[in-house]
């Protein structure tokens, strides 16, 4: 077999609901439960067949993969057998998602905080977040109901935190084909890059004043009352691309993944969802021997998946929290969509012997997090830095050992999320934020020469004044 050849074997997918088990056919686009509104999650009715086969024997196909030449195979399709084989190869969406690096933290890094860890860089993804995965899923899946049904025009509809909207209006620009994207956008709640780049793409861009779970209830009646796509994470088919991400980290691993800890920040929750669902499916064929620990992570500004298991089992109720302004604004949900989803995986989880955990940290320790990771050479956005906040915090309470090697979730790229950069390094925080810059990590420009002493030299003097200023800023000895 060449590892471009495209897999022959299809599976049978059925949507199953996480509240009452009812289900229902792929054929048709659904989000939510007929028979009770409970969200779904997707499954393949042959999934067991994949047993037939020795867990080598695929370890070696999905390693073969990473060669390939065949572009429907190179972003998450790599493990196309344990996503979605329902689909063909016409209909695969590759905009060079996926297959980002885990980068070893800066061993002065480790050493200064006491801890063994790697970022996962989503932020290498083409629309910076990890949500392209979920979209590369969502709209091949997309592509295939259309060509299917025949459909000249679909209407894609998501409500955001930021960076769904991006990645639905990328993938939905360069589909094309009758396939329009509208995002519904918090006022005021997403960062300029972010919002810069669903207008770049040719979106409809539409706000309104609120928070996104005030956007999400809109795109919601606006599903149950006309024909749309609906791009939110109530749409299984992202939650089953997102599952990539757990695979590209048991392969980075060669398929180990003994003694690691995954952590991952928690807003609507699709994203720990996904990387449960994975881990689970790898454990399952026998292509990871142990299931890592799993740490979701939430900030105190927006916590309700943390304040749900942080009581004893049996005590446990769900309550959706009023959110507060949160530096880890992609995450500051205060009614996660997925919460079903989490509760159900999260109790097959443990049973299969796993360690599930969620953490809550500061917002000042998010922003200490993040200025300090990317000081020492990482990317990591507001949501990275939690993750980082979270193993520390993880580690304060006895969680985490001197063994222990994390893997944080670096969700999105710094620069989405340079404006709280800059309001850190200018101690420019609105006090609902409750952040106080550390002195020793602020970092500002400093202008050489003002335009008025520039103005009286010649462009030699200019030349050789402004080096010498800055040989003095730089602290240089002259040769
Ligand atoms: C969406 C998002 C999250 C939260 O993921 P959920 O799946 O909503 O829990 C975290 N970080 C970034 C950068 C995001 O875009
Ligand atoms: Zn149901």
């Amino acid at each position: 077999m060449t590892t471009d050849a495209f897999p022959t074997r299809r599976g049978r997918m059925e949507y199953v609901c996480t509240q009452c088990g009812a289900r229902r056919g792929v054929e048709e686009l659904l989000y939510t439960c007929p028979e009770c509104g409970g969200v779904f999650l997707l499954e393949d009715l042959d999934f067991a067949r994949m047993k037939e086969r020795p867990a080598e024997e695929w370890r070696t196909r999905f390693d073969a993969r990473r060669a390939t030449r065949n572009t429907a195979l190179r972003g998450i399709f790599r493990f196309y057998e344990l996503m979605a084989p329902v689909l063909e190869q016409e209909d695969i969406v590759y905009l060079g998602e996926g297959d980002t690096p885990i980068i070893e933290a800066s061993p002065a890094l480790q050493k200064a905080l006491g801890a063994r860890f790697a970022f996962k860089n989503e932020g290498q993804n083409p629309s910076a977040s990890f949500k392209d995965r979920g979209m590369a899923g969502a709209f091949s899946y997309l592509r295939a109901l259309v060509r299917m049904h025949g459909w000249d025009e679909v209407l894609t509809v998501c409500a955001s935190t930021g960076d769904t909207s991006a990645a639905a209006a990328l993938y939905a620009s360069h589909v094309g084909g009758g396939i329009r994207s509208v995002v519904l956008l918090p006022r005021g709640k997403v960062t300029p890059q972010q919002l810069s780049q669903p207008l770049g793409s040719g979106a409809l861009v539409l706000e309104v004043p609120g928070v996104f779970d005030d956007c999400m209830k809109v795109v919601e009646y606006l599903a149950e009352h006309y024909r749309v796509a609906l791009l939110n994470s109530k749409n299984s088919w992202r939650i089953l691309g997102q599952e990539s991400y757990a695979y590209e980290c048991a392969q980075w691993y060669g398929w180990g993944l003994a003694g690691k800890s995954l952590f991952v920040p928690v807003g609507n929750a699709g994203n720990i969802t996904a990387i449960m669902s994975g881990l689970l499916k790898m454990r399952e064929l026998g292509l990871i021997d142990e299931l890592p620990r799993l740490f979701g992570v939430q900030s105190h500004h927006a916590d309700p998946v943390w304040r749900y298991y942080s009581r004893p089992e049996g005590e446990r109720r769900y309550e959706p929290v009023r959110v507060r302004p949160s530096v880890a604004q992609a995450a500051m949900i205060g009614n996660p969509v997925s919460f079903p989803r989490v509760k159900k995986l999260a109790a097959r989880y443990t049973e299969a012997g796993g360690d599930f955990n969620v953490v809550q940290v500061t917002e000042q320790a998010i922003m200490d997090a993040m200025i300090c990771a990317n000081r020492h050479g990482h990317i990591a956005c507001t949501q990275g830095g939690e993750c980082l906040a979270g193993l520390l915090r993880a580690k304060e309470l006895g969680l985490i050992g001197e063994r222990d090697f994390a893997v944080l979730d670096a969700t999105a790229h710094a620069l989405k999320f340079s404006g709280f950069q800059s309001m850190y390094m200018e101690n420019a925080f609105p006090p609902e934020f409750g952040v106080t810059p550390r002195p020793e990590l602020i970092n500002t420009p400093r202008l050489l020469i003002t335009p008025e002493r520039r103005a009286e030299l010649n462009e030699a003097e200019f030349t050789a004044e402004t080096a010498r200023e800055l040989a003095r800023a730089a602290g240089l000895k002259s040769r």
